[in-house]
């Protein structure tokens, strides 16, 4: 069975919504994964927010507001009375249960009970509008068995079993539709994938199902070789290995969760992404690759700081490294980037929640240098074959910006630079011009 994951936009107005039967009312068998309309969740966080500060007028006029858009959507798409009623129930029962919040006490547990609100009313909508108009579907209620473990961690096991099941009582169906994104954790509790989480929910099924493909429509036609916003004449990669996809992702190519290959990965499920606005375009398949040589992205990541940590004892000394390292685990702060000398280590971080704890407890044994504001760009590829060249071309291609950091060798897909983010479009258009002839 294929899965199809449609994002925010996609469902994001009635005329959206309708739309969508041309793209997922095919006799082949399929799994739509839907995410919230666009605006919702952050609406939804806004709401959550302003109950955790006990603003209860505020949440109340913000909910009134997201209701009413849903209403306004509602009129537009159904025309018969039926299932106008059956869309106003839905509405009236989703949004009691927001507002009950409001007389009650907040925690983060109601606040992800909120949260997959909007999921769950995107899917009954649609599926409330292909029963309208005659064709049969199931709504999957993903909640069943979308799960995640005690680490956070998707559980595949028990999502494999429980789905199979789910699936198991509708044996005549080709077309059922899930939310996105909303899960249990694992105490049974209403949680989620975190935010941008349907492609995981979606990858999570494919791999679950062994599916043929895992199709990820969104409004931009695949994964382009470099940031479209920022460089001038950019391309969609045709094909990327997961491992090239992995790294993309992770770097800031905001078109798919960044762990949401793994799964696929996992189980060699190819994922594409399509162009919900050009259907017949190619997009870009990630799948397994045999290719060994090759440029295939470049990407950057903004919001990063440099550390510099310098000890005078490092020379020959073991043990430092670990000791630094401690620190930031005990922060659960992640490092980036990492490069090292003989008596220094530089590594980067993307969020500075933690960055005076970790730079305080570093001095005790060390000097330490701050530079905040800069970018990591990554030119992603497969450099196993070709181990000379790759280097000469990039970092020729960045002959006139300052590089503050150098990260080659650490996979076969990646080489990293940091620079200072007033940089960042410099070097996005030297590589572009230097790898791509752009
Ligand atoms: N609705 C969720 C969000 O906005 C999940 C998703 O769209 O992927 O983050
Ligand atoms: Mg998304």
């Amino acid at each position: 069975m294929v899965v199809l994951k449609f994002g925010g936009t996609s469902v994001g107005s009635a005329e959206r919504m309708k739309n969508l039967v041309n793209l997922i009312h095919s006799p082949a068998p399929k799994i739509v994964v839907l995410s919230a309309m666009s605006g919702t969740t952050n609406a939804l966080v806004e709401i959550a927010n302003a109950l955790y500060a006990k603003e209860n007028s505020k949440a109340n006029d913000l909910i009134n507001t997201l209701e009413k858009r849903y209403q306004a959507v509602l009129t537009e798409l159904y025309s018969q009375e039926t299932t106008l009623n059956k869309g106003k129930e839905l509405l009236k029962n989703h949004f009691d249960f927001i507002r009950s919040f409001t007389l009650d006490m907040f925690t983060a547990n109601e606040e992800k009970a909120i949260l997959a609100q909007g999921e769950l009313l995107s899917t009954a909508m649609e599926h409330f509008y292909l029963e309208e108009i005659g064709i049969k579907s199931v709504l999957l209620p993903a909640l069943n068995f979308m799960r995640i473990d005690a680490n956070d961690e998707p559980d595949l096991k028990y999502i494999e079993e429980n789905l199979k099941l789910e699936l198991a009582k509708h044996g005549e169906t080709n077309l059922f539709i899930t939310q996105g994104y909303i899960c249990r954790n694992a105490f049974g509790e209403i949680d989620n994938l975190k935010r941008g989480g349907s492609d995981y929910t979606a990858t999570l099924i494919g791999a679950a199902l062994t599916s043929p493909e895992i199709q990820i429509w969104t409004d931009i036609d695949g994964m382009h070789n470099n940031d479209p916003r920022i460089v001038e004449k950019t391309f969609p990669v045709t094909e990327l290995s997961f491992d090239e996809a992995a790294e993309l992702a992770y770097f800031g190519a905001k078109i798919l969760h960044p762990t949401c290959v793994l799964p696929a990965q996992k189980r060699n499920v190819p994922v594409r992404l399509l162009n919900t606005m050009q259907p017949k375009a190619q997009g870009t398949v990630i799948k397994e690759s045999a290719v060994t040589d090759r440029i295939t992205a470049v990407a950057a990541k903004d919001g990063i700081t440099a550390i510099n940590i310098k000890s005078g004892r490092m020379l020959l000394a073991y043990g430092f490294l670990r000791s630094v390292f401690e620190i930031f685990e005990r922060y659960k702060t992640p490092i980036d980037m990492i490069t090292t000398s003989e008596v220094a280590v530089s590594v980067t971080i993307d969020s500075d929640k933690n960055l005076e704890s970790i730079i305080n407890e570093l001095r005790e044994f060390c000097t330490v240098e701050v530079d905040q504001n800069q970018t990591i760009v990554c030119v992603v590829g497969s450099f196993a074959a070709e181990k000379q060249g790759m280097a000469g071309k990039i970092f020729d291609s960045l002959k006139n910006i300052p590089l503050r950091m150098i990260s080659y060798g650490g996979s076969e897909n990646n080489v990293s630079v940091l620079v200072d983010t007033k940089y960042k479009k410099d070097a996005l258009v030297a590589l572009n011009k230097g790898l791509f002839n752009l």
